[in-house]
Formats: structure tokens, C-alpha cells, sequence
């Protein structure tokens, strides 16, 4: 499958080589290496993306995503041209920041306060940062196969690269594991951070008994609980807190609500968020150049304002939902080992028929079935992550899904031996 990627793709490769001269591995995004070499993108328009081979593929990657509302939305297209119309490096409060902050307050009940930063990882940082100083704790608990950033990586082990804090790693959805860890350091733990889905660890939802168990260990022990919506808050009108009915202390936040542009937020309870209050004796600085600018402000504006509204939201993950049902009536009609996990909007193959509540349980399967999906995938036009997550953005239509619903039955009946 490898060689004949490598032989339909001969400006892949060479644009790889010049790559490799200047950066590491030709590569400076590790999740978009693979081998032989990653494919790369000239143009991309609405669902749909040509490569620099001229190959086009149906989008159902949408850049992890944070490309909800497709390549070029003209309305964020429009905010973008005005926000460049306007001057762009203003170096002052601006006319949009407040706007943005506002629709993202009335959309999340749990924020009553926010700031902005440049990324997800960024606003996990703050986050953690502002839990330390609110509790005066020193301790983190986090859980295996987490990602909360690219200095925050739990999906492989800790990572050397890692921020050192005084991270305790539990296991996702064993709540008496936790609850455990959490009593024997009860009054040491500034924060637990979760996703309500864990989205790099394979799209593995959180039990609701486990994230309300998470919720009251926190709050006997005066932990704050921090969720990490950067990629699930586009699951429901309010986020996946709002669907859960779970409201945590802060909430971290990144991907579309930017508009597609660079964005990472964080926020929650005013008594926390006061810390940051420059007209405070001691508070807590945050600076950061591009935190509020009006790029940003002004794409993530039109696009909560004007497009996902939450018509939107629920439509988008209802397609979703019924697509992930059909490709798991695919895996069981066929009998094979594989299913899609995830929620809404939001799915990852996984090798294995198995119950999934960790990424332990991921591991299973012959490890070539993915690299298989995938470079088929390729070959269909249907373009995915190499791990095998999906992404619905919002111009995926029916006949989109219907296209990756045949792929994959097709998939499975190529290697149906192999995937067993
Ligand atoms: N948290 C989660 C749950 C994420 O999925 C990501 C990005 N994949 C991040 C944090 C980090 O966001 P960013 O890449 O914007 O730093």
C-alpha cells in the first residue's frame, strides 16, 4: 500500500525533500508524519482538498477539528477580509475581543469569565497555572491517554517534552481509581483536568458516572475540575458539559472557535478568573502578543454568531451520530474486529470488537489495520488522520458520508482476512 502511495504521489515526495532540508523530518506538526511521506496540501475548498499531486479528496479531517466551518466560509471569509480591512496589529484593547468573549459566555454557563490565548495548549497551561495559585496546591491529576496540549501529552506515557508539573496519572473512566488517588492526596491536588472525551487518545468517551464522580471529589476536597472542551465543545449548543449537566470550575477551549484562525480560550468561575485582574495587588500576569487579535476575534465571531448556531450544532452531530451507526452496522453485518467510538461530530476506527473505556483497550488488533484503513481511504478520496479519527465539518453533506460508508465497506471486504 506504501509503494503505491509513494508512486501516485511524486510532488508529495518532492515537496517532502526540500522539507527535509530545512526542518526535522521534513516536518514541523508531528501528528502529520507518516510514512513514507505525508501528503501535501496545495488548496482546499468547502469538504474538499487537492493535494500538490492534484488528487482530490473529500475532507473528513477538517484539521482536528478546528476547520468546522470548511475551507474559506464566506462569512468567515468576509470577518477575515474586514478584520485585514481594519488594520491588523493594533496593539490595544480592541472593538472585537469583548464580542467574542460574550458569545462564548452566553454559550458555555460554567464561563462567567475568560481570556484568550493563542492556542489549546496555551489555555491548559493558564489553566493549571491559575488552579495552582486559586488552591495554593501544587499537585495535577491527569489521566492516561490524555492530550492537553503539545507540552501536555499523556496519550503515550508522560512525554519528556512535557511542562514538569506534578502530574498523578489515573486512569480514564475508573472512578474508584481515582477517587482513590484523589483522597490520598486530598489536600494537595490543585486540579483534575479531563476531556469529556478523550479526542487524541482514540475519540473515547467519558462515562457520566465517572466525569460526576470526578465532580464532587473535587469539590469536597477543593480541587478545581477542569474540562478540556478544546475539541468536544462543538458536540452539543453548550459544549459537552451542557449535555452531560456537569458544570466544572474552568473550562479550556480552542479548535473552530476561532474561526479557523489561531485560538485557545480559558475560563469559568469569576472568583478564580479574578486572579488575572490587573487592578489587583498580586495578581497573575498572562500576556501574549497575538492573544486578542483581530483576525481571530473577528473570524471566531461571525462563525459562533452567524454559523454555528446551535440549529447547527445539534444537525451536525446528529449527521454524525448517524454515520458512526452505520459504519458499526458495517463492522457487525461483516463480523469483523473493528468499530467507530466517539460522539456526534466526532469518530475513530478502532481494531477491536471490544468495549473501549481506556486507551489500554485500543492497543489490540493488528497494528498494519490502520496504516491499511488509511492509505485505502487515500486511494477512495476520503482524507482521515493516520490513526483513523474522522471529523465532520460543516459542509459534509449526506452524499459525503454515503462516500466514506462505501470506502470502508470496501475496506473491509479487501482485508477481511487480515482484520480477522
Ligand atoms: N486539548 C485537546 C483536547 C486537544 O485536542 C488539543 C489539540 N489537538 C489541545 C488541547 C491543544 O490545542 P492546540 O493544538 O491548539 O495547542
Amino acid at each position: 500500500a506504501s509503494s503505491q502511495f509513494a508512486q501516485r504521489n511524486p510532488a508529495s515526495r518532492a515537496q517532502h525533500e526540500r522539507a527535509l532540508q530545512v526542518m526535522p523530518g521534513g516536518n514541523t506538526r508531528s501528528v502529520l508524519f507518516y510514512a513514507p511521506f505525508p501528503l501535501a496540501m496545495r488548496r482546499g475548498e468547502d469538504c474538499r482538498l487537492w493535494d500538490a499531486d492534484g488528487h482530490e479528496y473529500t475532507d473528513f479531517l477538517a484539521e482536528f477539528t478546528a476547520g468546522l466551518y470548511g475551507h474559506s466560509h464566506p462569512v468567515i471569509r468576509a470577518a477575515v477580509q474586514a478584520a485585514l480591512d481594519g488594520g491588523i496589529n493594533l496593539t490595544g484593547h480592541n472593538l472585537l475581543e469583548s464580542q467574542l468573549a460574550r458569545l462564548i459566555c452566553d454559550r458555555f454557563p460554567s464561563i462567567a469569565q475568560l481570556r484568550f490565548t493563542n492556542s489549546g495548549t496555551e489555555a491548559n497551561l493558564m489553566a493549571i497555572a491559575v488552579a495552582k495559585a486559586f488552591t495554593q496546591r501544587g499537585k495535577v491529576l491527569v489521566f492516561k491517554g490524555a492530550y492537553h496540549g503539545s507540552v501536555l501529552t499523556f496519550a503515550g506515557g508522560p512525554s519528556p517534552v512535557n511542562v514538569p508539573h506534578d502530574f498523578l496519572i489515573g486512569r480514564y473512566n475508573d472512578a474508584a481509581g481515582a477517587m482513590s488517588l484523589i483522597q490520598a492526596n486530598a489536600n494537595d491536588i490543585a486540579a483534575v483536568l479531563v476531556e469529556p472525551m478523550q479526542g487524541a487518545g482514540g475519540c473515547i468517551p467519558a462515562e457520566t458516572a465517572f466525569l460526576e464522580a470526578l465532580r464532587k471529589a473535587t469539590s469536597d476536597t477543593g480541587a478545581l475540575l477542569i474540562f478540556d472542551e478544546v475539541m468536544t465543545s462543538r458536540l452539543g449548543p453548550h459544549g459537552r458539559q451542557g449535555q452531560l449537566g456537569i458544570t466544572p470550575d474552568l473550562t479550556t477551549l480552542g479548535k473552530y472557535i476561532g474561526g479557523g484562525m489561531s485560538f485557545g480560550a480559558f475560563g469559568g468561575r469569576a472568583d478564580v478568573m479574578a486572579l488575572f485582574d490587573p487592578r489587583r495587588a498580586g495578581g497573575l500576569a498572562h500576556a501574549g502578543t497575538f492573544n486578542n487579535n483581530v483576525l481571530t476575534m473577528s473570524a471566531g465571531i461571525a462563525g459562533l454568531r452567524d454559523i454555528y448556531t446551535a440549529e447547527a450544532a445539534l444537525a451536525l452531530n446528529t449527521l454524525g451520530d448517524s454515520m458512526r451507526k452505520r459504519l458499526n452496522a458495517v463492522c457487525r453485518a461483516q463480523g469483523v474486529a473493528l468499530q467507530f467510538t466517539g460522539l456526534g461530530s466526532l469518530m475513530n476506527l478502532q481494531a477491536t470488537a471490544h468495549p473501549i473505556a481506556h486507551i489500554d483497550d485500543t492497543t489490540e488488533g493488528d497494528p498494519r489495520i490502520r496504516d491499511l484503513f488509511f492509505f485505502h481511504m487515500l486511494e477512495a478520496g476520503v482524507y482521515v488522520a493516520r490513526r483513523g479519527f474522522t471529523v465532520l465539518s460543516l459542509p459534509i453533506r449526506a452524499s459525503h458520508v454515503d462516500k466514506y460508508v462505501q470506502a470502508f465497506e470496501a475496506f473491509v471486504q479487501r482485508y477481511r482476512d487480515l482484520i480477522g
